[in-house]
């Protein structure tokens, strides 16, 4: 979280523990981070695991905050095209007319999904994109 200082840090986990004192401090910080990191800088915090917002104390959450400012962790790399979820890259959409996904260049072309240098986060936008782009493509033929 390099965009927050220490201090705005605590103050925002101060505010979540409050509003979501029920909650466990790992399932709040889940919002920031995923919850292994946030189970592993809660140790690193020595905070009790299973924690509730309620019940972080200040050092508790002192310590959480800088564990978390304190850490740095580098991507390392992919896990490689076995792993690979969706593809980068593909048919340029300035090629590809977005009414009926026809090509601009090859008339009678068209194009869907994968094949368009079209890509979004994990969520279903990739299927979205498919799902879309194969019906309007089917549909204009
Ligand atoms: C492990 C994994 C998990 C994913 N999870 C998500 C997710 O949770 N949410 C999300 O939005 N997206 C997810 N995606 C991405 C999503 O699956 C793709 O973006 C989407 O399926 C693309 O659809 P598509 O029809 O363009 O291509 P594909 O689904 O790849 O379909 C292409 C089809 O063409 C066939 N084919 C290839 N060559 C030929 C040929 N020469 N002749 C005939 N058929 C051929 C292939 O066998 C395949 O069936 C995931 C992808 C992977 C690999």
């Amino acid at each position: 979280m390099p965009n927050f200082k220490e201090e705005e840090l605590d103050a925002m986990i101060a505010a979540e523990c409050a509003a979501s004192g029920r909650r466990q401090v790992a399932v709040i910080l889940d919002r920031w981070l995923p919850r292994r990191l946030a189970d592993a800088l809660l140790q690193q915090a020595e905070a009790p695991i299973g924690i509730r917002g309620a019940d972080l104390s200040k050092l508790h959450r002192r310590r959480l905050t800088a564990a978390i400012k304190g850490s740095s962790i580098p991507v390392a790399g992919t896990m490689g095209f076995r792993k690979a979820e969706v593809t980068a890259g593909g048919v340029s959409l300035d090629e590809v007319d977005s009414r009926d996904m026809q090509s601009r260049i090859v008339p009678g072309l068209y194009f869907a999904g994968e094949l368009l240098d079209l890509d979004g986060p994990i969520g279903g936008y990739n299927f979205q994109a498919a799902f879309s782009t194969g019906f309007l493509a089917g549909e204009s033929m």
